[in-house]
């Protein structure tokens, strides 16, 4: 199946994985926990550590791989932006960032986008285009905007966005935090009818849980969400910096609900696995509070990443992705069903974004990621009890087959 990839032989073997490790332990700050697996080769679906062992990406970087590691295509965009022009910074115009604007507004159904690199500044963007939309086009009194979160959200780690997180682990020691925000229970719309006062300006949420352990809402919740947002003139942006670009099955997740919210956060896929691109894509009604000088980053928009990202969009629909993500993710479920483990307490996800719920009297979920990376299946745990599953969408029959082989065996081996 892989007689294409290069063999063990081949890989470059240029330091032990304990030597890394211990190079990192020595001049990293220890703000991670990786599992101990020193990484050296990416193609497609597949990795391999310093000593030429080969594994199956589950975890494709948080969905940042969506498009499989080192994609051809995708690596050609790049050398060919790279050799023409990588950066140039907004103080002009380049001519790659426009196109890039108009295809990601026309994939998603909006109006206007502003690009950034990460998905945390991504996020940052959107507060503040909110908090100025409350002033500006709301009326909101100065410095009394509300956002309404929704509890266990996961937005990044800015000290903005800690300062509406529940992780103890996030913000300890981080204070004093940003004020302005409500959290809410996730998936309660009862809950945000009640949390808008009228100097709400917006609801912001993850339309599934990611990092909170990939929490799916009940049918129905996001789009009341956009209708009691409608009702009380607040803005819905919703973070599909995960769920985004096909993961789920759609270029957004909001369109499970047919929900065309005021404005959508992009990452991590956007980058096509190469590169940090993300944005603001939103209606004009919010979009147009920006004006010269608000805001800025000194690499969005970069031609570089505007030239990866067009690439990784052109693919998601050439390469029927979003398609790819439904079939592939109904036959992982289907496979994941069939293993029958009693550790196993709930599957559950849409498209290609799936989590194990493990029940902790039998085994952490750690130790279940630990046994897969010792058989040859990266995935990583959130919390204590799940495990993710979510490949890179570019993924076959035959390579779940390999990695279901494998969970098998651990899972029933508890
Ligand atoms: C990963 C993530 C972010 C933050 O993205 P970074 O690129 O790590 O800053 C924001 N929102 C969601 C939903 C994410 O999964």
């Amino acid at each position: 199946m892989d007689s294409h990839i290069s063999t063990t032989a081949a890989m470059p073997r240029s330091a032990s994985a304990q030597a890394c490790m211990d190079l990192e332990d020595r001049w990293g700050a220890h703000n991670y926990h990786p599992l101990p697996v020193v990484l050296c080769k990416g193609e497609g679906v597949w990795l391999w550590d310093v000593e030429g062992k080969k594994y199956l990406d589950m975890m494709s970087a948080y969905s940042a791989v969506s498009h499989g590691h080192s994609n051809p295509r995708i690596v050609s965009a790049l050398i060919e932006q790279v050799n023409k022009l990588a950066m140039c910074s907004r103080a002009y115009h380049n001519d790659v960032m426009p196109r890039f604007l108009e295809k990601v507004c026309k994939m998603t159904g909006m109006d206007r986008m502003l690009p950034m690199n990460t998905g945390a500044e991504a996020v940052e963007t959107a507060l503040k285009a909110v908090r100025r939309w409350g002033y500006q086009v709301k009326g909101i009194p100065a410095n009394k905007a509300e956002i309404i979160v929704t509890s266990h959200n996961f937005h990044g780690r800015t000290i903005g966005i800690i300062s509406f997180s529940s992780e103890t682990s996030y913000q300890e020691g981080f204070g004093p935090f940003l004020q302005g925000f409500k959290a809410v229970p996730f998936g309660d719309v009862k809950a945000i009818e009640q949390a808008i006062t009228p100097n709400t300006c917006a609801v912001i949420t993850e339309p599934i849980q990611g990092e909170a352990g990939i929490i799916v809402p009940p049918p129905g919740w996001l789009k009341q969400v956009a209708e009691v947002c409608q009702k009380n003139n607040v803005m819905l942006v919703v973070d599909e910096v995960q769920s985004g670009l096909g993961r789920t099955g759609k270029i957004l997740a909001c369109e499970h609900e047919n929900v065309s919210p005021d404005a959508v956060i992009l990452g991590k896929a956007l980058g096509g696995g190469v590169f940090p691109v993300s944005g603001l894509a939103g209606k004009r009604h919010l979009m147009d509070v920006f004006t010269p000088g608000s805001h800025g980053s000194t690499f969005g928009g970069n031609p570089l990443g505007a030239a990866i990202a067009i690439k990784a969009l052109e693919l998601l629909e050439e390469d029927h992705m979003c398609e790819r993500s439904q079939e592939m993710g109904a036959y992982l479920k289907k496979q994941l069903h069939s293993i029958g483990s009693k550790a196993v307490r709930e599957i559950r996800g849409l498209g290609l974004w799936i989590g194990l719920d493990i029940d902790p009297n039998f085994i952490s979920a750690r130790h279940v990621c630990e046994r897969l990376a010792k058989l040859g299946v990266l995935s990583k745990e959130t919390h204590e009890t799940v495990v993710r599953l979510a490949p890179p969408l570019v993924i076959t029959k035959e390579e779940i087959d390999w990695g279901i082989h494998r969970l098998r065996q651990v899972l029933t081996e508890i």
